[in-house]
């Protein structure tokens, strides 16, 4: 049916994104990807026929008015955003324009690479005893972040924390993130292209953050993973002990 489909693309590798991604991109008419961050080999199985258009070099106007002329000849659109859309994607005004034109529109998930950048370190975020939370956020640049959300206040938790967009700032991200309680040695890691052939991981601490990054010459597109789920200790897991029972399994005597 004629509308347009945003799709997560995934962090970078051309198996990471879901099967239905995959089939919604080989039905497509006409794909917009995100030049700047979505690997061009997923554009290798396109339908000969379909049309193709990078947004890196687009105004939200322009990615709209191609939506809208391929909608109107009954086309199928596939709109690409790296990781899932729901993170930093920006699909939030092109739906407005989308529903404003009476234009359907539905959203298939993506691999994030926060989840991919777990994986490359081969780790959880969730560990028990050290931390049950996950703060999702990035450092002001170009875009404001509110100001109850800035790194220091959000800092205040301890929890485990990555920050995207922020890899070029860490000199005041690191600063921010000790004054507001995280410890200078707390460990840390830059996971630079996750997923991808580059994939680079490097291991340091709060207060190397800016000087790791340096050295591997990283500004842009990587994470910046903080807390103690990096560390040595954690607690056993409650789901697996043998005497905590679950729905599914008796406790063991
Ligand atoms: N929607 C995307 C994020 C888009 S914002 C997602 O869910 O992943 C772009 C930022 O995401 C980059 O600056 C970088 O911080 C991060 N990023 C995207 N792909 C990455 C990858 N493969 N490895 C590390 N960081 C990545």
């Amino acid at each position: 049916m004629s509308m347009v489909h945003f799709v997560g693309a995934g962090p970078g590798a051309p198996d990471l994104i879901t099967l239905r991604g995959k089939l919604l991109l080989e039905g497509a008419d006409v794909v917009i990807y995100t030049g700047s961050l979505v690997n061009p080999k997923l554009l290798l199985d396109l339908r000969r026929e379909s049309e193709v258009h990078n947004s890196a070099k687009m105004t939200l106007d322009e990615v709209v008015e191609i939506m809208k002329t391929a909608v109107g000849q009954g086309k199928t659109v596939v709109r690409l955003h790296t990781g899932d859309p729901s993170l930093y994607g920006a699909i939030r005004e092109q739906m407005a324009k989308l529903s404003a034109l009476g234009i359907k529109y539905e959203i298939c998930p993506g691999v994030s690479s926060f989840s991919a950048a777990a994986a490359a370190l081969k780790s959880e975020y969730t560990v028990p005893g050290i931390s049950q939370t996950v703060i999702i956020t990035r450092a002001a640049g170009k875009t404001p972040v509110p100001k109850k959300e800035s790194i220091r206040m959000l800092a205040a938790h301890g929890a485990t924390m990555i920050l995207f967009l922020s890899a070029g700032l860490l000199e005041s991200v690191a600063k921010d993130l000790i004054a507001g309680g995280y410890g200078p040695n707390t460990p840390a890691a830059i996971v630079y292209k996750a997923s991808w052939p580059q994939e680079t991981i490097i291991r340091c601490t709060v207060s190397s953050l800016a000087k790791s990054a340096a050295e591997n010459q990283i500004s842009k597109t990587a994470l910046v993973c903080i807390g103690d789920f990096l560390g040595d200790l954690y607690h056993l897991s409650r789901l697996y002990s043998p005497d905590f029972s679950t729905e599914y399994r008796g406790k063991k005597e």
